[in-house]
């Protein structure tokens, strides 16, 4: 039998039911709106569900105003327990965490080291008092880079079978239809088959373009080569998401303000079925 190593990490992340990676091989693919779109899902689909979401993006971290917490007083607070996650809704059902909310100006620049941006992801996962969470969403940076080694490297203890969890964590990968960003998926699935992440599948977005008017999909950047690849590939097709102005209009309310709280998951119930209709 494999021996129990308990780590920090293992031991603060005992309380986390499902631990899912977004990784996507390109930058601009819609990586963090997935982890955001997914995390909303989530609470959506259970109202019993608490969730977190991780930026591991350290040097451009973008949850923060994708969540409507952009502005001064979204800061971390250090409590005996830990650090206290930012959380969207009074009920705390969703929890966050990001260097953007330890940054004084938000505007400042991470200028960092790859042992630095380590020692961070690692106080992330060691010290960030999620409490009793069912899923976290841990969005990384594009490519295959420091972060995820750091993050894979802090996590592995989790993946010895026996120990705390049922279960070890997972993988989605993101990409629009085009070849270069498949391309670069391939480097992120077989970074994943080398650390032995499991994957559960791919996610095809800004596949077709969504007509506002008649909900019509036209193939503007093309459509099907992410589920090609993942036939190809022997991983999971999640489905596409089209370029869809809901999304677009909604993510621009919650940058500016005009969203917020509970407003946020509201809405994303909302977008949800526009999308689905
Ligand atoms: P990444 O994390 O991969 O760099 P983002 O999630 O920041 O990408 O998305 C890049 C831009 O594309 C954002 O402005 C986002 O609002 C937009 N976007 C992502 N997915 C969609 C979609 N399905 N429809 C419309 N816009 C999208």
């Amino acid at each position: 039998m494999t021996e129990a190593i308990e780590t920090p990490v293992s031991r603060r992340l005992a309380s986390v039911k499902n631990i899912v990676i977004v990784l996507s091989g390109k930058g601009g693919v819609g990586k963090s709106s997935s982890s955001v779109q997914l995390a909303l899902s989530l609470l959506a689909l259970n109202p019993t569900n608490r969730v977190g979401l991780l930026d591991l993006d350290i040097t451009g971290p973008s949850l923060p105003r994708m969540v409507g917490l952009d502005d001064p007083t979204a800061t971390v607070h250090q409590s005996s327990a830990g650090w206290v996650p930012v959380y969207v809704d009074q009920e705390r059902r969703l929890g966050v965490m990001s260097i953007g909310f330890l940054l004084k100006d938000r505007g400042d620049s991470v200028v960092w080291r790859g042992p630095k941006k380590d020692g961070m992801i690692r106080q992330f996962l060691s010290e960030v008092r999620w409490g009793e969470l069912d899923y976290l969403v841990v969005d990384t940076p594009p490519g295959t880079s420091d972060e995820h080694i750091s993050l894979l490297t802090h996590l592995h203890p989790l993946f010895t079978p026996t120990l705390f969890k049922p279960t070890t964590p997972t993988s989605i990968l993101i990409s629009t239809p085009q070849t270069t960003a498949l391309n670069d998926t391939i480097k992120s699935l077989s970074f994943t088959r080398k650390l032995s992440l499991p994957v559960m599948g791919l996610v095809e977005n800004m596949a077709g373009y969504a007509c506002p008017c008649c909900g019509e999909i036209s193939d503007t950047f093309g459509r099907g080569g992410g589920e090609d690849l993942a036939t190809r590939e022997g991983v999971g097709f999640l489905g596409r998401v089209p370029i869809d102005t809901v999304l677009v209009g909604l993510l621009d309310a919650v940058s500016k303000g005009e969203l917020k709280g509970q407003g946020v998951i509201e809405a994303q119930a909302q977008a949800q079925v526009e999308v689905d209709q």
